[in-house]
C-alpha cells in the first residue's frame, strides 16, 4: 500500500501538494517516475475508472472537493487523492478493485465522523453518502442505506411505519459507522444498542464478492460485523435491522452542583447496580465545565423514559427524592422528544475536538469524583482556554437489554457493563497552544480517572475510539476476549489487509 504523498512522488507528481496541503494540480498523473517501483495511474487508467463509476468521481480540482474531503472532527485535514461518491454496490466493488489494482490505500466513509479520522486519509475515500435510502420491508424490517444519517433513520423509520431503533444522539452520524461499532443511545436500556437490531448486512469484501451476511448465511462474518467497528472487514453498503414500536420519550433533567460531584457519581452507579433503574429508562450524568450554557461548572442528570409520565418522576425521585440527592432549585428541564437523538433542532456543524472512552464494569472508586471536579475546575480556571471551549464527561447507563446479549454473542464484547463514560474536549477557535493544552488536559484527565473507573474491569468503545491508545490498549479495550475470534475473520476475508487503517483488526 501506498499514500497520496508517496504515490504522488512515485508517479511523477503533476498533482502538486502546497505547504498547506491544498492539491491544486493540473491533472493527473502521468508516468513512473525514475524511483517508481510500485503502480502508477495513468489519465487513460483513470478515465476508464471514471466512465464505469455510475455515482461521482472528484478530483482535487474539482469544486466540490474542499468540501467533500473533509470528515466531522476539525482535528483531520484530509486531502484524499480521489474521492468516489458511490451510487450502488457494482460502485463499491469497481472502487475497491480500482485502489488495490493501483497500490492506493483506500478510506470507507459513511458520515465521517471517525474519532481518529479513519474515514479521511491521503489514498481513495469511499464516500457511501448517497447509499442512503431506508425502505421498510415490512413486518417491522427496514433495509437501511450505509450512507444514511441517523436524523433520516429515524424519520424514515417513523414516517414509513411509526417505528424507531436505538441509535446514537447526533443527527449527522452515519448509520454504518455506528451500526458496525455499537449504536449507543437513550433506548439501550429497553432496546440495547443498534447492533442489536441488525439483522443481516451485505459486504463487499477485498476481492470484490458481495457478501449477504446473516445468521443463515456466513454467520460469522455477521458476528464480526456488529462490534468490529468500521473498516476492518469489508465495505456494508446496507444493512437489514428490525425496529421497535416508536414511544414518545420523556426527558427529564435536573442539576447537581459540581460540589456534589462525588455523591452524584456515587448515587448513579449505585443506582444502576441495584437494579431499581426500570428497563424504560436510560439515564445520563454529564459533569460539564459550563462553557456551552456559559453556566458555572456542574453535574446534568438527564433521565429518557418511554415509560408513562408517571413513571418517569418515580425514576427521578429515586436519584433526587428522599435518600437521593437534592437538585439544584429553580434549575431543570422536561419536555418530550421525537426520536432519540439529542436535539432534532441542532444545527450540525463540524467540531474540534478530543475524546476519549471508558466501559465500567462496576462501582468506580470512591475519589472518581473528586477527580472529575478537580479537572473540570482546573480547565475553567486555565486562560488558556476560551470560556466557549467546552469539555464534559458523560456517563450513561448500561446494563437492561444490552446485557440480553451474551459478551460474545456479537463481537461487541461490553455486555455485562454498568456504565459507559465519554470525556471529550473542544475547541472553537483552536491555536497551536490551545491544541497541546487541551490534548494535555484530557491526557491528564484520562489518567486520573480511567483507572478509577476500571477497578472492576477495563474497556473503551471502539466508536469512540482513541489514537492515543497503544495497539496493545485498543485491541484489548474494544474487544476483550472476542479479539482473536476477530482475526480469524479478519484473515478469512481479508488475508492480503487490504482493508487497513489506523486502528484496524490486525492479521
Ligand atoms: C457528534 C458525534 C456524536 C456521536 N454520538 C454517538 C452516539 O450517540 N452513540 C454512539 O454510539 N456513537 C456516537 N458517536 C460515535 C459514532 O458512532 C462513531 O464516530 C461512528 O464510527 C461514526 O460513523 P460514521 O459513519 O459517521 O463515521 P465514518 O467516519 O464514516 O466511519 C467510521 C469508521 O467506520 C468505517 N466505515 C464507515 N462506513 C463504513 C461502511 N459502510 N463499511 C465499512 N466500514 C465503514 C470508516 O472507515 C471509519 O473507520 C458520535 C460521534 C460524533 C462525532
Amino acid at each position: 500500500m501506498i499514500g497520496r504523498r508517496a504515490f504522488l512522488r512515485r508517479s511523477g507528481g503533476t498533482l502538486a501538494v502546497g505547504a498547506a496541503g491544498a492539491a491544486l494540480g493540473m491533472g493527473w498523473t502521468r508516468s513512473a517516475s525514475a524511483d517508481c517501483t510500485g503502480a502508477t495511474i495513468t489519465d487513460g487508467v483513470l478515465s476508464r475508472f471514471r466512465s464505469r463509476i455510475q455515482g461521482s468521481v472528484i478530483l482535487p480540482v474539482d469544486t466540490q472537493y474542499a468540501t467533500a474531503r473533509l470528515g466531522f472532527n476539525r482535528r483531520f485535514d484530509p486531502y484524499p487523492v480521489i474521492i468516489v461518491r458511490a451510487a450502488g454496490t457494482a460502485d463499491v466493488a469497481r472502487t475497491i478493485e480500482f485502489a488495490r489494482t493501483n497500490g492506493i490505500t483506500l478510506a470507507i466513509r459513511s458520515g465521517g465522523h471517525s474519532y481518529i479520522g479513519a474515514s479521511g486519509g491521503s489514498g481513495v475515500v469511499l464516500d457511501l453518502s448517497a447509499m442512503n435510502s431506508i425502505a421498510s420491508l415490512g413486518n417491522g424490517h427496514f433495509q437501511i442505506g450505509a450512507g444514511a444519517q441517523l436524523q433520516q433513520v429515524y424519520g424514515a423509520l417513523r414516517c414509513q411505519e411509526n417505528m424507531t431503533i436505538p441509535c446514537g444522539s447526533c443527527d449527522t452520524v452515519g448509520f454504518g459507522g455506528i451500526a458496525q461499532g455499537g449504536g449507543f443511545g437513550y433506548l439501550q436500556q429497553a432496546h440495547g444498542i443498534t447492533l442489536d437490531r441488525v439483522r443481516s448486512a451485505r459486504v463487499v469484501l477485498a476481492d470484490g464478492t458481495v457478501v449477504d451476511a446473516s445468521p443463515e448465511a456466513d454467520a460469522d462474518l455477521f458476528w464480526a460485523i456488529r462490534g468490529a467497528g468500521g473498516g476492518s472487514l469489508g465495505v456494508v453498503t446496507d444493512f437489514t435491522v428490525e425496529a421497535v414500536p416508536y414511544k414518545t420519550i420523556h426527558v427529564i433533567g435536573w442539576y447537581w452542583p459540581l460540589a456534589s460531584a462525588g455523591e452524584a457519581l456515587d448515587r448513579f452507579a449505585s443506582l444502576q447496580e441495584s437494579g431499581a433503574v426500570p428497563r424504560s429508562a436510560t439515564v445520563a450524568l454529564v459533569f460539564n465545565n459550563g462553557a456551552a450554557s456559559l453556566a458555572p461548572a456542574q453535574c446534568v442528570c438527564v433521565l429518557f423514559s418511554t415509560g408513562t409520565l408517571a413513571e418517569a418522576e418515580a425514576t427521578k425521585q429515586l436519584f433526587v427524592g428522599p435518600g437521593g440527592i437534592r437538585a439544584t432549585p429553580g434549575l431543570g428541564f422536561q419536555y418530550d422528544a421525537d426520536s432519540p437523538a439529542c436535539d432534532p433542532h441542532a444545527v450540525a456543524q463540524r467540531d474540534y475536538y478530543r475524546a476519549k472512552s471508558a466501559i465500567v464494569y462496576g462501582q468506580p472508586a470512591a475519589d472518581t469524583g473528586d477527580y472529575l471536579r478537580y479537572w473540570l475546575e482546573r480547565r475553567v480556571a486555565d486562560p488558556m482556554f476560551s470560556p466557549s471551549d467546552s469539555a464534559t464527561v458523560n456517563f450513561l447507563t448500561f446494563g437492561g437489554a444490552v446485557s440480553d446479549v451474551g459478551p460474545s454473542d456479537t463481537a461487541f464484547p461490553h455486555r455485562d457493563a454498568l456504565l459507559e463514560v465519554q470525556f471529550l474536549g473542544y475547541l472553537q477557535n483552536p491555536t497551536t497552544q490551545s491544541i497541546r493544552k487541551n490534548q494535555a488536559w484530557i491526557q491528564g484527565l484520562y489518567a486520573d480517572v480511567f483507572p478509577r473507573l476500571s477497578v472492576h474491569g477495563e474497556g473503551c468503545y471502539v466508536n469512540y475510539c482513541d489514537d492515543d491508545l497503544t495497539e496493545a490498549q485498543w485491541t484489548s479495550r474494544y474487544w476483550g476476549a472476542n479479539y482473536p475470534r476477530l482475526q480469524v475473520t479478519k484473515r478469512r476475508v481479508d488475508p492480503a489487509d487490504f482493508f487497513h487503517g489506523k486502528q484496524t483488526i490486525r492479521l
